[in-house]
């Protein structure tokens, strides 16, 4: 592997997801560039490599046997730049850093976005959201690469997306993303922000090892209320936990494994299933090694 950036050795996932489950990756490469990354995904067509793309790693559950592949980080994509009310983003910046900045700029279009744990590139990828907003109603423009090392820039008319979805997962590696801004009242969207980062911090174990919501919320209803009214809050699997603050949550209690989260998912996606006739579906993308 020659010129595709920094290359890390046996890497424990663990370290790099917000639920602190994963196994040991063969490879963790961090490409400093496009060029960078082009040679990489090269190197996997060549070889035949396994490789997943990693953000985060805050919409993630993986598998924790050992990865005899590449994980690619584009953790060194971060170029953030202003162009009238437009602003071009890397994939690895954080969307927290970004609403930040915008707003320090007059622009409150990312407020929603202050306290969702991501990157741009897998905030965008899976259309992330809350308060009413989601990320793509922000989206001018995407610049991707394929499997193949072509570079392509998307309008947003060119992708499908919906709740927690686009076309882009899987198929594409987000490179960077153009972002229309909308001008605004910035001191009532830091209050706004505040009154909703306090909502999170007393409903969401945020001092726990989570993965934000196992849930999508099916049509009308709030998965969250489902799961609380079977009195499902606190079912443990091994270390894994429905956590008691928030039934939509399952937290890494005490050294939970891949199996153990998967099971308590689908435990109460089994109780759900049949007290209500709905069938759940999981937000959080599930990486096994055997499925890629
Ligand atoms: C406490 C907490 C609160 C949360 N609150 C919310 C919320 O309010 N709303 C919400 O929508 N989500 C929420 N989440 C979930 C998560 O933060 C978001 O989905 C976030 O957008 C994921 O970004 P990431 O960088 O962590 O992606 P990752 O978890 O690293 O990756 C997610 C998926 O995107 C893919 N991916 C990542 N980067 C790229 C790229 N550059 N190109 C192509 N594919 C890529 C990965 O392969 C993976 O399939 C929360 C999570 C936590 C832990």
């Amino acid at each position: 592997m020659n010129n595709v950036g920094e290359i890390l050795n046996d890497v424990s996932l663990k370290d790099y997801t917000s639920l602190k489950i994963g196994g040991i990756a063969k490879y963790l490469v961090k490409p400093r560039n496009i060029t960078e990354l082009k040679n990489l995904m090269e190197y996997i067509k060549e070889n035949k490599e396994k490789y997943i793309i990693l953000g985060h790693g805050t919409n993630v559950i993986i598998d924790d046997s050992y990865f005899d592949g590449i994980v690619i980080k584009l953790d060194n994509f971060k170029d953030l730049v202003f162009e009238g009310n437009e602003v071009t983003v890397g994939s690895g910046v954080a969307l927290g850093y970004l609403a930040k900045v915008t707003l320090d700029s007059g622009f409150i279009s990312f407020g929603f976005a202050s306290m969702i744990p991501g990157n741009v590139g897998g905030s965008v990828v899976g259309n992330a959201g809350c308060y009413g907003h989601e990320i793509m109603e922000l989206v001018k423009t995407v610049e991707v690469m394929d499997k193949d090392g072509n570079i392509t820039k998307l309008d947003r008319s060119d992708i499908s997306y919906g709740y927690r979805y686009t076309s882009l997962k899987n198929k594409y590696i987000v490179l960077n993303v153009t972002f229309i801004l909308k001008k605004g009242d910035v001191a009532a969207a830091r209050e706004e922000i505040k009154q909703n980062n306090q909502k999170r911090i007393n409903s969401q174990p945020l001092d726990k090892k989570n993965v934000g919501s196992i849930f999508r919320n099916p049509e009308n209803a709030s998965a969250g209320k489902l799961i609380e009214d079977l009195q499902l809050k606190g079912r443990t699997i091994g270390g894994a936990k429905v956590s008691e603050k928030h039934a939509n949550f399952i937290v890494n209690e005490d050294n939970a494994s891949f199996e153990d989260i998967v099971s308590l998912i689908e435990s109460v996606r089994q109780e759900v299933k049949d007290a209500y006739q709905i069938d759940l579906v999981v937000e959080p993308t599930i990486i096994k090694w055997d499925s890629l």
